[in-house]
């Protein structure tokens, strides 16, 4: 069996005290299989209270879902890499698209935020993908290397990154990427890490994009898929606690 990531992106919604009901309901169901990870996303405010919850559970982590590159100040609001490391968190999401277009982030923006993730110690799950436009335009593999280029590029020397491959269009919409398109694409973000040597192998590279109960399966059948982000199917915690021990071909 090879080893899996399963990342739940809480976006704005559970707060600490339901934090604690969720992972009270989500380890009824057991233990996490030995050969899968588990990260969670909550929002800032209950980042503490997941830490909690999951401590002594094997290979489960909770991360930030953004933070600012500042360490810490007069920037009200903002969260930093210190600030959530302390309340916890062991990883950062960094681009993710509602990041990118709601609140209009750069990618110059996403180096100096990896760059902040991994001075405080925390693994950036860097979050890349196409528009709608752009798939339409031919131009996803640009985008998405363009993207990898802009936020690890001018790196010096390897450091633990994650890389999200999330398309746009996929985010929420319940369109998903076929099994066969997102592969073609980690393909591609693959022979970037590899050619650009700044992020340290294993190389894990995630999809997501409207993942569900019932597109895991064909989707992790693809090889090139470490593992899956998902958003709204993460919420409700017996449906995941079954979707992170989907069994997969
Ligand atoms: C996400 O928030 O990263 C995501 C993929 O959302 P959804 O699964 O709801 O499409």
């Amino acid at each position: 069996m090879r080893p899996l990531v399963f990342a739940g992106n809480w976006k704005m919604n559970v707060g600490p005290v339901e934090a604690r009901e969720y992972l009270r309901a989500f380890f009824a169901a057991g233990e996490i299989p030995h050969e899968r990870s588990v990260w969670f996303f909550p929002p800032a405010v209950s980042i503490e209270a997941v830490a909690q919850g999951i401590a002594g559970h094997r290979n489960v982590s909770v991360g930030s879902q953004d933070l600012y590159w500042e360490p810490k100040g007069a920037f009200t609001g903002a969260t930093s890499g210190p600030l959530a490391k302390q309340s916890g968190a062991r990883l950062a999401l960094i681009g993710h698209s509602e990041r990118r277009h709601v609140f209009g982030e750069t990618d110059a923006d996403t180096e100096k935020k990896v760059t902040a993730a991994l001075a405080a110690d925390l693994q950036p799950v860097l979050c890349v993908g196409e528009t709608l436009e752009q798939r339409e335009a031919g131009d996803t593999l640009k985008v998405v290397t363009g993207q990898l280029e802009a936020a690890l590029g001018k790196r010096d020397g390897k450091a633990r990154v994650t890389i999200a491959y999330e398309p746009v269009w996929a985010i929420g919409t319940g369109r998903n990427a076929t099994p066969q398109d997102a592969a073609q694409v980690h393909g591609a973000i693959r022979g970037w890490l590899k050619d650009h040597a700044v992020t340290a192998a294993p190389f894990v590279i995630l999809y997501g994009g409207s993942v569900n109960l019932k597109n895991t399966a064909e989707l992790l059948a693809e090889h090139e898929l470490d593992g899956v982000l998902v958003g709204g199917a993460s919420l409700n915690p017996r449906d995941w606690a079954q979707l992170v021990r989907t069994a997969v071909a």
